[in-house]
């Protein structure tokens, strides 16, 4: 079983519990204005690698990592090469490496439910909780875009039918979630799932700007001031503190 690998990040503090191996797999179908990794979206490129020579550098790490640490398949969105991840996350299993699925949850259908299946966690990107919002977010500012909400509904529906642990994040990009409002729909949002474990609001930040430059594309967000780091602390305090999460932890 091969993969299209965009690359492998060793040592990460901030892709799950722990130190993790972050692999990027290649190829993505959304378009968020905000996306710092549009390097990834383009399913023809990166290296192809096999789920044997993946672990082997997985597991070089792994002493490193400890029981905590371990593997997180990002992306670009890791769902759209299924099959290549829930083989590694089987390999995880018999190993006994704690693995980690970071992904917009825009995907289903068998082959992905096999794949939550295997996997220990999933962080999970609650990108906006506006249809309307969201399809303008991750359809590169197209209203009309094929990837809406509903998806990420139908994703959180199976992660309770799967009673599967999930840490929810969302970036807070300034004039588009950045709202007491916001705040108060991603808590009624999360609300019903039961195994959701951590909540993380990322400020926006203006990171990718020469990559889309770089691949002669215009970055949408260019004019959008950067998210207040204090500012979106208090609006995850406020998610939280309605989701009856610990505020202030983390
Ligand atoms: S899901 Fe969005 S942010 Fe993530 S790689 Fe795809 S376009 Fe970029």
């Amino acid at each position: 079983m091969t993969g299209r690998i965009h690359s492998i990040q060793t040592f990460s503090a901030v892709d799950g519990p722990g130190l993790r191996c972050v692999v990027f797999l290649q190829g993505c179908p959304l378009r968020c204005l905000y996306c710092h990794n549009p390097d990834t979206h383009d399913v023809h490129q990166g290296e192809e690698k096999t789920v044997d020579e993946v672990m082997e550098e997985v597991l070089r790490c792994q002493p490193y990592h400890g029981r905590r640490g371990g593997l997180t398949l990002s992306g670009g969105e890791p769902l759209l090469q299924p099959g290549f991840a829930a083989g590694l996350f089987a390999r995880c299993r018999r190993f006994a490496v704690a693995s980690a699925l970071d992904t917009s949850g825009c995907l289903g259908g068998p082959a992905v439910r096999r794949a939550v299946e295997l996997v220990d966690l999933v962080l999970l990107d609650v990108k906006h909780t506006d249809a309307d919002r969201y399809r303008e977010l991750v359809g590169g500012g197209r209203a009309d875009a094929v990837f809406g909400l509903d998806r990420v509904k139908e994703f959180l529906a199976l992660l309770d039918e799967l009673k599967k642990p999930f840490w929810a994040r969302q970036v807070v990009v300034p004039g588009w979630n950045d709202s007491e409002a916001d705040a108060d729909a991603l808590a009624d949002v999360l609300g019903p799932h039961k195994t959701l474990q951590r909540v993380e609001l990322l400020p926006f930040r203006d990171l990718g700007r020469w990559k889309y430059e770089r691949l002669g594309r215009t970055f949408a967000l260019a004019d959008t001031p950067e998210a207040d780091p204090q500012r979106v602390a208090q609006l995850e305090d406020r998610v939280k503190r309605r989701l009856g999460l610990a505020a202030g932890s983390q």
